[in-house]
């Protein structure tokens, strides 16, 4: 999609620190990191939230064991996946993406 910084991302025409990468996923470190780690998981193909990605079982089973293997490699105590969905959900950028959050104690509730 065009204008899509994550569809750039994806497509490698934007640098970003990536730490995985396969045919249908690519993980980032956060550009704005609010924990000591803080890693965006997101599909290389468009698709503006989890709601539509998860028409799409095997990617959304993707993005949640990617994104789950690199909270278990990044902390042994524990760590936080987010997806933020929709303008009150607190999304940002509006390709779907997981946030993996570790290194820190993460309150509950969240803000
Ligand atoms: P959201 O608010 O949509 O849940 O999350 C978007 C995330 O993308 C934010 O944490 C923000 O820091 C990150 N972000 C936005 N633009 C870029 C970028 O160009 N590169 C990287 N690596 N992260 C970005
Ligand atoms: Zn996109």
């Amino acid at each position: 999609m065009e204008d899509c910084i994550f569809c750039k991302i994806g497509a490698r025409e934007v640098a970003a620190k990536e730490v995985y990468r396969d045919e249908a996923v690519v993980a980032i470190e956060d550009l704005n990191p609010q924990a000591p780690t803080h890693l965006l998981v997101l599909p290389l193909a468009h698709h503006d939230t989890v709601v539509e990605a998860a028409e799409n079982g095997p990617l959304t089973a993707r993005l949640m064991s990617v994104a789950s293997t690199l909270g278990v490699r990044c902390s042994e105590s524990g760590f936080r996946l987010v997806v933020n969905t929709g303008t009150d959900g607190g999304q940002t950028v509006g390709h779907v993406h997981v946030h993996v959050l570790a290194g820190r104690r993460m309150a509950w509730p969240p803000g």
